[in-house]
Formats: C-alpha cells, structure tokens, sequence
C-alpha cells in the first residue's frame, strides 16, 4: 500500500505540473514501441510523418550515397530482420539491394512502388490522380515516387493501415496550395538536373520539364549524350543546373560552367538534415525552396 501511496503521490505533483509522463519511463516506452526500417531517409520522413509518436522509425542507407548503388552491410541486414515493418520502394530502384528486402518476410514488407501499379489501374477511372506517361523509360517508371505529395499520401495510408491506425494525411491540400503559390513565378523557367529524379515533384506542382544530365538511376550518360545536352541547353534557354549532393558534381559544374550559368543544390534524398526526420511537409516545403532559389 504503500507504494501505491507514493505512486499517488507523485501522480498528484505532476498532474499539477501538467506533466503525467513519468507514468512509464521513456525507455521501456521506447522498446515497447513498434519499429519501421526503411532503406532510404524519404521514406523513413513519410513513415514518420504518419506514424508520429506511435513507432520509432529508422533508415539504413546513409542519404549521401545513390541508392541504387548501395550494398547494404550485415548490419542493415540484422536491422532489417528485427524490424517490425519494413518499407522501400522496390527491386526497380534499391537495385543492389533487392535481394535482401525481397528476403523480408512479406506481411513485414510494404513496397512503395506497388502504391504506383494500383493507381496506375485506378487512373483510368480518376483522371486527376498521378500522371505516369512522362516518365517511363527503359524499363518503367519512375520510381523516386516519394516525392509526389499525392503518392505519399496514399503510401502514408498504407503504412498506418499495416498498423491498424487511423487514416490521416501527411500532406494536406492547403500546403499543397501554398507550394503552387510559391512555385507559379518560376513555372516556366528551363533547367536542367542531375539524374532524371525529380519527375514526380515537377508532374505535382506543373513544373516545365527538366533536362537532365544523367537518367533516371544516376548513371553517365556518353559523349554524344554530353555534347546534345548543351546545345539543347542553348536553345531552351536554360537558367540554372541543379546538383544532387548524392552523386557528385563534377558533370553538373562542367556544363554550368560552358553554358554561363549557376548551380544550385537539389536535396531530394534530405542529406542536409543528417539523422532528423523533417516532416514531409516541411522537406517538400524545403525543396520547393531550393527550386526557387536556383532561378534568383
Ligand atoms: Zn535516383
């Protein structure tokens, strides 16, 4: 009894303190919690984004690196089998890595680019959803899907039914009216980009299309490639060549430098916030800004 007393006790201090907490000690708070690995950081945004307080979430490649060619360690591969879930985007993009996701039990895996196959299906029915013609290549589509606010959404769904949570956006429809605002005086403006990455950024907030210095998974393009680049630089009258900290400068400064004109970064993979996880409307609020800024 007379625990319970002092337990009472302390409960009374902090009530009055508005701060009830104590209760459970944070840690045996934290390991109680349900754990998400994702592989790259935008994921583990959006995951975070949705889940908030009710799961701790991590990522395994470090943002600075390309994910597609990432090789993941033994010990992202221990992470990952002690996850509770596990989220990535598919064999089309964590390339080197397919093998070890697909190993993951499926009713732990939640593959983002499966979001993709089903509103491709629905899409016949709502016109307004996602465009996917744009961007296919070689071998499908885009797969850097997180950076559509519409995609995130539905993989924010996702992710909150696995756990048996209630439904809530992570990207309401007023921010994306703000980032409209925000973006309309540079709608028509020419660049080119790093990696044929940001496709679904453009397609959400009616950007022009960029020109892009390599394809979709990061690699070198040839010679020919190059020298086309630039003159179809010339004539579209590009302002400005975004690099991503992700794959190295040096392709970007060089035709920046021959066409006369600046480089700004493009944060897509959240690199400049290190191990914080933004939430996804502020990291798509920050790459508006870097959008922006490229053309001032
Ligand atoms: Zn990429």
């Amino acid at each position: 009894m007379k625990h319970y007393n002092i337990a009472f006790y302390y409960f009374g201090l902090a009530f009055l303190f508005g701060n009830i907490a104590f209760t459970v000690p944070a840690s045996a708070q934290e390991s109680s919690k349900p754990v998400v690995v994702t592989s790259i950081k935008p994921l583990a945004i959006i995951a975070k984004s949705a889940l908030q307080d009710s799961a701790t979430v991590e990522f395994i490649m470090p943002p600075a690196l390309s994910p597609h060619d990432y090789v993941l360690k033994l010990s992202d591969v221990r992470k990952l089998a002690g996850a509770d879930a596990v989220l990535w985007i598919g064999s089309e993009f964590e390339i080197r890595g397919a093998k070890q996701f697909l190993a993951i039990p499926e009713k732990k895996r939640i593959t983002a680019m499966n979001i993709l196959n089903l509103s491709s299906k629905s899409n016949s029915a709502q016109s307004d959803e996602v465009h996917l013609t744009d961007h296919h290549h070689d071998n499908g589509v885009d797969p850097h899907i997180w950076l559509s606010p519409v995609l995130a959404n539905q993989l924010a769904e996702k992710i909150l039914r696995h756990f048996g949570l209630p439904v809530e956006q992570i990207f309401s429809n007023g921010s994306r009216k703000v980032l409209e605002d925000l973006l309309a005086p540079v709608k028509n403006k020419s660049y080119i980009v790093h990696h044929q990455g940001i496709g679904h950024f453009i397609d959400a907030f009616k950007l022009k299309p960029a020109l892009s210095i390599r394809d979709m998974l990061g690699k070198q393009q040839g010679a020919k490639t190059q020298y086309n680049l630039r003159l179809e630089g010339k004539k579209n009258a590009v302002s400005c060549v975004f690099i991503e900290p992700q794959h190295g400068d040096k392709d970007a400064k060089a035709i920046a430098k021959d066409l006369s004109i600046p480089t700004a970064s493009i944060d897509i993979l959240a690199v400049a916030s290190g191990d914080q996880l933004p939430s996804y409307e502020s990291y798509i609020y920050g790459l508006a800004k870097q959008f922006i800024n490229c053309f001032q």
